[in-house]
């Protein structure tokens, strides 16, 4: 395929990658269409008794070897995870976490590797990349979903036990994009050879085997397994980054590298398919890893806000700061919840969770961040600096700065936020898409879209009244949730809302509306909230049957995340039909063109000069 792709084609790309079907009930498509079931959620499911003994024992053995063994320090200044740290991951059986027992893994839950993952991240963020890359996106989620017998038996007890790997999608040109793709696999009699120049690979700078993306011509984008140490494969770069600093992430060249025909993963021209299924639970690794920062952070902000007095009071005790540290605190539970909501329906296995898992995503890593964001005002001076200059004056090695910089990346891997809201967004409008797509897409001719018109009519005219009533509006309504039930009203009554304009803005954008990204990201975010909320609620009232003695503080912190999440759907609401997105575009449009040039003077940039 030529790297010559117009917008339609990627899009197509992507289309044809897409999981399109539904076997599973989805408690997000639902809340899209103002169907608000929370008969999917709650109550959520019990976890099984073996796997939370053996999860904890294990979290209890990894906690014991960071705090022994590993100096969080040493990552940031050497810029480097050290050997032996990786050798203790690998004897702690780190690298096997999801795999299961029988191919000589760990075989944790979902609910257990999230914990493992968020316990290493907090304590370094390069930690929780190694690891989740290795296995969300690394080796061994691809072959655990999709390989043969074979492969299975031949590479998971290696890369569970002490084969790093790493996954090579991204190239220079191709980023968010994959249609791009410019990596090839010509077939040869046995196999097939390997040519392309991969960017970015996290592990690809040690890695001993990787998940390598390249066009197998005629045939499409294909997922190969490829031992690491195969002539012709040449580590050309070690990246840095503004953080992640101890994360092997690679430039590697592959250059008429032989293949054999049994690492094909799937089929031929499955690759993006294979890559974007294995993400629909792999995503949940990153929120994961949100979700301990913005523990962490909690933490951090009880004890400083405490401890530091300034104008003859504690910090915390002013109103700003006291602000912030009830924003940091609900959005810690907030995240939590959402988090495990998603979690245990991964582990239950009767939901489909792509769209929860990818709101997961996107919301931890955009909440995440501002969280942190708020942290470091509230650590002032000290937040800004370094942990090893903090310790050098004896002060607390309290990485506020570092763990900002670590956070970042969290909005722009594994789908960046713009493409995580065209991606939910997709999901979100399917319904529309299956009964008027062809209107919508303004293809076919007359007779066609009369029928389909006729179609969409019958659609239309039995599912619009549904959306005019609802639980939401009887006062008694999910009473069994006591003081949170009012948050479970306003959840339904605004589902339905949310599936009212999102009726409206398609019959007024029609085929345009997927042009309105800034539309569109709204009705994903209102929805992120929406299953935000309802988590919350829910998992608070796990929180009551399973841990009694902490029902109350839980009620507390989902109350007040509810709060200030309502807030946040109000604003999103009025926002969806009272903008500038229109004059935004216009006027972005002429700064690409260069009419705004003197707003650029008065400075030299570093960058022309090198
Ligand atoms: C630290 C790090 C680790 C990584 N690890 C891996 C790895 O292990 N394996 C791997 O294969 N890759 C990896 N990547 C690559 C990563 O997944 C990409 O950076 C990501 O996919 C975004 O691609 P890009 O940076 O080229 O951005 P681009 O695609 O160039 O996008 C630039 C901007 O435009 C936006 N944008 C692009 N297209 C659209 C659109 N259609 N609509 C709206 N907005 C759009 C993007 O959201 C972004 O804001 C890593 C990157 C980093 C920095």
């Amino acid at each position: 395929m030529s790297t010559e792709v117009t917008e339609r084609q990627a899009r197509a790309v992507a289309e044809a990658a897409r999981e399109r079907e539904w076997r599973l009930p989805s408690f997000g498509k639902e809340l899209f269409l103002g169907n608000f079931r929370l008969d999917l959620i709650s109550p959520q499911p019990r976890l099984d008794a073996a796997a939370v003994d053996k999860g904890e024992a294990f979290l209890a053995r990894l906690r014991e070897f960071l705090v022994a063994e590993v100096d969080p320090l040493e990552i940031e200044r050497e810029s480097k995870i050290p050997e032996r740290v990786l050798d203790g991951l690998k004897q702690l059986g780190a690298l096997g976490m999801k795999v299961p027992e029988t191919y000589g893994g760990l075989g944790l839950s979902q609910v257990y590797y999230n914990r493992a993952l968020a316990l290493a991240g907090v304590w370094h963020a390069s930690l929780s990349t190694l690891l989740s890359a290795h296995q969300s996106i690394g080796v061994a989620q691809p072959l655990m979903d999709f390989g043969s017998d074979e492969q299975k038996r031949k590479w998971l007890p290696l890369v569970a036990r002490d084969h790093v790997s790493a996954f090579l999608l991204t190239e220079p040109d191709v980023g968010s994009d994959p249609a791009r793709l410019g990596a090839t696999a010509v077939p040869t009699d046995d196999g097939y050879v390997l040519n392309g120049l991969k960017l970015w690979a996290t592990n690809g700078a040690i890695a001993d085997v990787v998940v390598v993306m390249a066009q197998v011509p005629d045939r499409g984008i294909t997922a190969f397994v490829l031992p690491y140490d195969s002539p012709g494969v040449t580590v050309e770069h070690r990246n840095a980054f503004m953080g992640l600093r101890g994360i092997e992430n690679s430039v590697t060249r592959l250059e008429d590298v032989f293949v054999p025909r049994e690492n094909v993963i799937g089929a031929e021209g499955q690759g993006l398919k294979i890559a974007l299924t294995t993400l629909n639970t792999g995503r949940l690794a990153l929120p994961a890893i949100c979700v301990g920062t913005a523990k962490w952070a909690t933490k951090v902000a009880r004890e400083f806000a405490s401890e530091r007095v300034q104008w003859g009071q504690p910090i915390g005790r002013h109103d700003a700061v006291a602000q912030k540290i009830a924003f940091i605190a609900a959005s810690a539970f907030g995240l939590e919840a959402m988090l495990d909501v998603a979690s245990r329906l991964a582990d239950d296995k009767r939901s489909d969770i792509r769209i929860e898992a990818a709101i997961a995503k996107l919301y931890a890593s955009e909440l995440g961040w501002q969280v942190l964001d708020e942290l470091m005002q509230v650590r002032g001076g000290r937040g800004y600096e370094t942990a090893e200059s903090l310790k050098a004056r004896g002060e607390r090695p309290v990485a506020v700065e570092q763990q900002l910089r670590d956070m970042r990346i969290n909005r722009i891997f594994e789908g960046s936020t713009e493409i995580m809201h065209l991606l939910i967004a997709r999901e979100a409008v399917d319904r529309h898409l299956e009964v008027a797509g062809e209107i919508l897409e303004g293809d076919g001719d007359l007779k066609d879209k009369a029928r389909v018109a006729l179609q969409a009519g019958r659609f239309y005219a039995k599912w619009l009244p549904q959306l005019a009533v609802g639980e939401g509006q009887k006062p008694g309504a999910y009473e069994r949730f006591g003081r949170l039930a009012g948050h479970l009203r306003f959840v339904e009554r605004s589902s339905r809302k949310l599936a009212r304009s999102t009726f409206y803005a398609m019959s007024r954008w029609q085929a345009r509306l997927e042009k309105r990204q800034a539309v569109l990201a709204r009705i994903v975010d209102i929805g992120a909230e929406l299953f935000a909320m309802a988590s919350a609620v829910v998992y608070a009232d796990t929180i009551r049957s399973e841990q009694p003695g902490r029902a109350d503080e839980a009620a507390e912190l989902a109350d007040l995340f509810c709060k200030q999440s309502r807030r946040r759907v109000g604003a999103l609401f009025s926002a969806l039909w009272s903008n500038d997105d229109v004059d935004n575009y216009a006027l972005a449009q002429r700064v690409l063109e260069g009419r705004y040039a003197f707003l650029e003077e008065g400075f030299a940039d570093p960058a022309d000069a090198r």
